[in-house]
């Protein structure tokens, strides 16, 4: 979710970012007027962290949806999920514990850890 101040909201970012990242921009939904705006918007995981980050440095707002959650009380930290993970979304720390970074699953096409979990510590949202 893109979100426009009413200071940038006349501008052509969503344009620009596209233009300079040459990356699509698949548009879901948009809501727009002269007090600011807001846009739902699929971007290709392999793109995502460059494409956001142009937005911010632009002033935009960028609200990443959660697709999975992982609950800790219930997860043993074996890592079944870590090695399946096509987006290196789920990790190992310091600690050795499994952490699960939201912004870079592709949870809405994949899934894969959810299965993988023997403990059902993770499930898809929405
Ligand atoms: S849903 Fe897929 S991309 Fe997201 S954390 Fe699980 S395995 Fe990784
Ligand atoms: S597969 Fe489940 S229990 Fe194992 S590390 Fe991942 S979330 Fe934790």
């Amino acid at each position: 979710m893109l979100r426009f101040s009413k200071e940038i909201v006349d501008r052509p970012i969503t344009s620009q970012v596209i233009l300079e990242q040459g990356t699509p921009v698949n548009i879901l939904s948009a809501h727009m007027n002269q007090q600011g705006g807001e846009i739902l918007v699929d971007i290709e995981s392999a793109h995502a962290d460059k494409v956001i980050k142009a937005f911010r440095d632009k002033g935009v707002t960028v609200d990443v949806r959660k697709l999975v959650e992982k609950d800790d009380d219930k997860c043993i930290d074996c890592g079944a999920c870590v090695s399946i993970c096509p987006m290196d979304a789920l990790t190992f720390d310091e600690a050795h514990t499994v952490v699960l970074d939201e912004e870079k699953c592709n949870g809405i096409t994949c899934g894969l850890c959810v299965d993988a979990c023997t403990t059902r510590a993770i499930r898809l949202l929405g």
